[in-house]
């Protein structure tokens, strides 16, 4: 309220002073600190609601201009947006931030990805249109704050939305900072002001008001089985992006070389934090020494005996039972592996990228989404049982799983058994992501409610509308 009281005087003194104001009304005032993040979700709507009607009216040039804006705004930043991200959050490590940020800066579907169709025939045009939601209530992770806030704003905007964030508490610092630098760049390109709203001071409970407003027609969340679940009890439309534990296997067939740098590049990326990281591999004995060696020549520390046991109890503490889920230690998630195995009063060398450890089936780590650079590999009799029993560690999260492989019976059975959103063949799990792999980017991958891969047409409603017998030209 003081600061709209402010703007206010403001422009009335800039009249008496017979100044053209044209300038200082509509989107045109310049950005302020904090832009867009407001003090609660009541005003974050409110605000949002008006951008959204502003951007409808708005050309789609000027949508693709701030769409560029936003891109160029988190290259622009990446290194300090990263290594801020990491300070706060306690996860991951720069380099791998900024891959990650670069990757959904560069490859989110923008304004392209909304086009409408036209069909024609003898009884006269429908016209197929892809309207926004609205006002999008999005929920994001302290795992990726950066690229998921990325993502979800090109992609939402492009559709036409407008968007609320309550981000996770743990990463509000760096999240806020990065919709006030997005929201600069959209005022710059010439977009409305508050297109992107965060809370400013976001908790569990004003995620619950902001699922259960009445002015947000859609819920967007990215995040663990709690947050889906609330999301989906909701009442309101929810695309939900939860948690995943993808196996990796690697058959007698398999480029071996290959498949140890790529498994170690994966799992050891941004340390593990990312919801499609190999979780654990599952190798068929043929080969199981020989990438074991090639992981151990691409960065992998392999653990044995007594210091399988120590770094077990460091990270999986609450052992529940064989086959079981664990929760891992909160205070080892997304930590690098040096630290882990300091923390286990082991000495990993320099260079260490991945704690490497063979262990049996029941291993709690299996089951477990770590989340953090310590991978399990079991020792499977052939690849039918590495593939049947992938689908029992997957636990029916139908998220993301990896096959090494030259056989196409067993690309193509391990395909259709996982029926995951996200399936990389001969590849490491980020190439599923478009970084070294064909495509584009998201990262909100939607596997409860099925949208998979979210992208700009993701964000919108379906419109059709038919004229009976006219305006065919033939
Ligand atoms: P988290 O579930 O702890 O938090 C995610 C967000 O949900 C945060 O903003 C948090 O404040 C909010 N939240 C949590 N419980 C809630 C509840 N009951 N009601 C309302 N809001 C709630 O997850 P995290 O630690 O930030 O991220 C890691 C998890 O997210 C992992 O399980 C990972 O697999 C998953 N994830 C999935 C994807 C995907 O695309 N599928 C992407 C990133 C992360």
């Amino acid at each position: 309220m003081a600061q709209a009281a402010e703007e206010i005087r403001r422009i009335v003194e800039e009249v008496l002073k017979g100044t053209d104001i044209s300038a200082l009304l509509g989107s045109s005032p310049g950005p302020s600190p904090g832009c867009g993040v407001l003090a609660d979700v009541e005003s974050a709507v409110q605000a949002a609601s008006a951008a959204q009607r502003e951007l409808a009216a708005l050309p789609l040039e000027t949508r693709s201009r701030m769409i560029e804006a936003m891109r160029q705004a988190v290259l622009s930043n990446n290194e300090s947006l990263s290594r801020e991200a990491v300070a706060e959050t306690g996860l991951g490590n720069l380099r791998d931030k900024q891959a990650k940020n670069r990757l959904a800066a560069e490859k989110t579907p923008g304004v392209e990805d909304v086009q409408p169709s036209a069909f024609s025939d003898e009884h006269g045009l429908t016209l197929s249109e892809r309207a926004p939601y609205g006002v999008i209530g999005a929920i994001t992770p302290v795992t990726n704050p950066i690229a998921t806030i990325t993502c979800n704003s090109i992609g939402m905007i492009a559709a036409g939305n407008s968007v609320v964030f309550n981000v996770h508490p743990n990463a509000k610092r760096i999240s806020n900072r990065l919709v006030s630098l997005l929201n600069e760049a959209i005022l710059g390109a010439g977009g409305p002001r508050n297109l992107l709203c965060a809370v400013a001071d976001p908790t569990i409970e004003s995620a619950g008001a902001l699922m259960k407003h009445p002015g947000v027609s859609l819920l967007v969340v990215t995040g663990g089985p709690g947050v889906v679940k609330a999301a989906m009890g909701s009442g309101k439309k929810a695309i939900c992006a939860g948690p995943g534990n993808p196996p990796c296997v690697v058959d007698e067939t398999a480029d071996i070389v290959k498949a140890g740098r790529d498994i170690v590049a994966g799992a050891s990326f941004d340390n593990n934090v990312a919801c499609i990281c190999e979780k654990e591999v599952l190798a068929v004995e043929g080969i199981a020494e020989r990438l074991k060696h090639e992981m151990r020549a691409n960065g992998a520390f392999e653990l044995t005996g007594q210091q399988i046991e120590a770094v077990t109890r460091l990270v999986a503490p609450n052992f529940k039972g064989p086959r079981t889920e664990s929760a891992p230690n909160k205070e080892m998630v997304g930590k690098d592996p040096s630290f882990i195995a300091k923390a286990a009063g082991i000495d990993a060398p320099a260079g260490t990228r991945l704690l490497l450890m063979e262990v049996g089936k029941d291993h709690p780590l299996v089951w477990t989404e770590q989340l953090m650079p310590v991978l399990p590999l079991v020792r499977m009799r052939s690849a039918d049982e590495a593939i049947d029993f992938a689908v029992e560690v997957e636990r029916g999260f139908r998220h993301t799983a990896m096959i090494h492989s030259h056989d196409i019976e067993k690309l193509s059975r391990m395909a259709k058994l996982m029926d995951c959103s996200l399936f990389v063949k001969n590849g490491p799990c980020y190439a599923g992501l478009g970084q070294g792999g064909a495509g584009f980017t998201s990262f909100t991958i939607a596997s409860p409610t099925g949208e998979g891969i979210t992208r700009a047409r993701t964000f919108t409603r379906e419109r059709r509308c038919t004229l009976v017998d006219y305006f065919r030209i033939i």
